[in-house]
């Protein structure tokens, strides 16, 4: 006998789909995309149903509950979430917890609906006697319908007023949804179109021929720093909408990025456009709104970091990926996902228009735009002064005493501050200093869970671990030679800012990284005071160099360009040249007549002389070359395996075991390794690393499937995580 049967992704560590019976009362009622509760093992657990077919049901359990009036999922974000599934190598149930809001896809407790009451206006004649009726009444005729929370913005307690103004006729209550959203009602000033200078005309031009073709067009976006990407995106969006289809704004991170949201919404919300905001400081509650908001397709622009790449909207035309070659687009850790990456084939999938843009395209972007696979469009001036800032590299080798600033940039300072313009300090890396040695038998401190040195802070006095956390007080005596003589080494971010404030006593100095930005409203607080000019330097990590328009800044330092150069990792060129050239990039954007100084011991090195230039082509004719003869991305494909567990012993024989067994089925792929990660230990864990490198996809591929089979031999101590396409090795 033929039944439905629903397959269904449960939400456990498994690639596979599981197949329930659907019971006789919910035949009506089950749907692609809703969640469900079903028996799996010896629990309860969540599903989503993906699929459902008539079949024989011999054998199979019942769902027990139907969570979901509407679908969740979209069966356009089922075709992508399994796609992912796939190419990443991850378990489909996890990629869609992942996918969706905390609260909706975990067994946990679920986010619930909120509601509030609502005010809509009946009449306002004759005018209510006392004057706080009166003013009620002058704000709730604003909107069609105010909710209370609205009210309380301005009103601490109207609740008696209201229940008067209501049984007097002049207002009608009634509860309504709660949209759980910080930005609703935050106050903007309406923003117009700019006019477009040529360059921005033919690539608004380009994106909106495409748009009105309905089809997949991928779109490079290269345009330097200041040249004015942001109107070009809007205008693009604009089209988009007009033709009455959504975008879909991806940025590195919404904390980082509040001016380009603050332009978005300016732009669109007096139009009467909703916008939703996806990002990082919505409670779980806030983000379960906005989804909801988008599934039922209430929202024309939806702006978010990462995640919102999932974002449910039904009928996207235009994708946007701001600051493409961030390495935020990629999680590090679990579902290993590229979101630009994934940007792209939902455009494909969809049938949209995706524009990925930035002043310093990553590598294998720049690369698909020569190999035709993204059309370019450049905008390679600068909008308001044509001119790119002036960049100076002092050669350190040359220069006399081993201060942290040389003399140059100390001039520089100087002559800013006299002119009572800004400057702008990098240095990436927080704390006061990287570590602590002793001077008398070289001792350094590490953490005893990662292994790698911690870093001095002194303002809390405590040594840190960057990577866990850990932290202990720094010790006065050597534990090695009982030496008094432990001093810091090299300088972080806090020790900078304190000889800065030594050097130029009357400078109003501020300093942004991780320590300084933690708290909630701290960052912004810190880009409201560079914009009012309350701040004269600010001094900070790669933090600084994101998208932040400053129109004061007229001065850029770089310090510790070294270290950035030699970081183990065969992307440190390109990451070197992109921080620089986005930092150098915030120099001089009004008035054109930026300076930027770098010190480094290798002012010839091509990283620093392109950057000086903002010469990415230059950059990337000298850069591909390595990546060709080593056969690494963009020229070739990396799967990166890392195996961790609590006994070094059994990893490193693990490792050693499972390189060996892919080595001898590899066809096509280069099987590097085993060796220690470069973080050798990570909290308490021992971390080993295998590399596979391939210059054909398919090979890999291949080879992935036979991994699946072998790392069922490795036993539960050692955990195997597996990274396609790593940025982070
Ligand atoms: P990018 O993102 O490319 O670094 P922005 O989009 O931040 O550059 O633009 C830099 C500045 O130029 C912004 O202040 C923006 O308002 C302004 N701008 C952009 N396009 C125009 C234009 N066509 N006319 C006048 N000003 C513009
Ligand atoms: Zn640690």
């Amino acid at each position: 006998m033929s039944e439905l049967i629903a397959d269904i992704a449960v939400n456990a560590p498994l690639k596979q789909l599981f197949s329930y019976l659907v019971p006789a009362e919910m035949v009506e009622k089950v749907a692609v995309g809703k969640r469900v509760k079903v028996p799996f093992g010896r629990r309860t657990s969540t599903g989503f149903i993906l699929l459902t077919r008539q079949g024989s049901s011999k054998g199979l359990k019942k769902i027990s509950t139907l969570l979901d009036e509407e679908p969740l999922l979209t069966p356009e974000l089922i075709t992508l979430l399994r796609w992912a599934a796939d190419y990443y190598c991850h378990p489909i149930g996890q990629v869609i917890r992942n996918a969706l809001p905390a609260g909706l896809g975990s067994d946990k407790t679920q986010t619930r609906i909120l509601y509030e009451p609502v005010y809509r206006l009946l009449k306002r004649e004759p005018l209510p006697r006392g004057q706080k009726q009166q003013e009620l009444l002058k704000l709730i005729a604003e909107e069609e319908k105010t909710p209370l929370s609205r009210i309380r913005q301005e009103f601490s307690t109207p609740h008696s007023s209201l229940n008067r103004l209501v049984e007097q006729g002049y207002l009608e209550v009634c509860e309504q949804e709660i949209q759980r959203d910080p930005f609703l009602y935050e106050k903007i000033t309406e923003d117009k179109c700019l006019t477009l200078n040529n360059d921005q005309k033919n690539a608004v031009k380009s994106v909106s021929d495409s748009l009105e073709k309905n089809s997949f067009s991928p779109y490079l976006l290269h345009g330097v720093t200041g040249s004015g990407k942001t109107e070009v995106y809007l205008q693009s969006v604009e089209k988009c909408l007009n033709l009455k289809r959504q975008a879909l704004i991806l940025v590195p991170e919404i904390a980082l990025t509040p001016q380009l949201v603050a332009r978005f919404r300016a732009r669109f919300e007096p139009k009467g456009s909703k916008l939703a905001v996806l990002h990082s400081g919505l409670s779980d509650g806030e983000r379960y709104d906005a989804w909801r908001r988008i599934n039922r397709n209430e929202v024309d622009i939806v702006i978010g970091a990462r995640s919102a790449i999932f974002a449910p909207l039904s009928r996207p035309g235009l994708i946007i990926v701001d600051e493409e070659h961030e390495t935020s687009y990629k999680q590090s850790e679990g579902f290993r996902y590229n979101a630009r990456d994934l940007a792209l084939v939902r455009a494909q999938q969809q049938g949209c228009t995706i524009v990925l843009g930035s002043a310093t395209p990553s590598l294998a972007s720049y690369y698909r735009s020569e190999q035709g696979s993204l059309q370019r469009l450049e905008l390679p001036q600068r909008v308001h002064t044509g001119n790119l800032p002036q960049v100076e590299l002092i050669n350190l080798a040359e220069e006399e005493s081993s201060q942290t600033l040389a003399n140059p940039l100390i001039e520089a300072l100087q002559n800013t501050l006299e002119k009572r313009e800004q400057a702008m300090l990098l240095l990436n890396r927080r704390g006061f200093a990287p570590f602590l040695l002793c001077t008398d038998c070289g001792t350094s401190f590490h953490c005893p869970n990662c292994e790698i040195t911690l870093t001095f802070h002194q303002r809390e006095r405590l040594l840190r671990c960057h990577y866990c956390d850990y932290a202990e007080p720094p010790k006065e005596v050597c534990p090695n030679c009982n030496g008094g003589n432990i001093e810091p080494e090299g300088a972080g971010t806090e020790r900078l800012e304190q000889e800065i404030t030594e050097l130029f006593p009357g400078a109003r100095i501020a300093r942004m990284d991780r320590d300084t930005t933690s708290r909630k409203g701290a960052h912004q607080r810190i880009v409201d005071k560079m914009m009012r000019r309350e701040i004269d330097i600010l001094i900070g990590t790669q933090m600084i160099a994101k998208g932040h328009d400053f129109p004061g800044v007229t001065l850029v330092g770089v310090l510790g360009t070294d270290n950035l150069l030699n970081f183990p990792d065969f992307r440190a060129a390109e990451r070197s040249f992109t921080l620089l050239t986005q930092v150098a990039g915030r120099a001089g954007r009004a008035t054109g007549k930026g300076k930027v100084f770098i010190q480094t011991y290798n002012p010839e090195h091509y990283s620093l002389t392109c950057a000086a230039e903002q010469n990415y082509a230059d950059f990337y004719q000298l850069e591909l070359p390595f990546r060709q003869e080593l056969g690494y991305p963009p020229c070739g494909h990396l799967v990166h395996l890392v195996l961790a567990g609590n006994q070094p012993q059994q990893v490193k024989q693990q490792a050693e075991q499972l390189a060996e067994q892919l080595f001898s089925i590899a066809t096509n792929v280069e099987v590097l390794g085993p060796s220690p990660c470069p973080l050798a230990k990570l909290r308490g864990k021992t971390r080993y690393q295998i590399l596979l490198k391939s210059a054909a996809r398919s090979s890999l591929r291949s080879m992935l499937a036979d991994l699946e089979a072998l790392s069922k031999n490795i036993p539960g101590g050692v955990g195997l995580s597996i990274d396609i396409d790593p940025v982070d090795m």
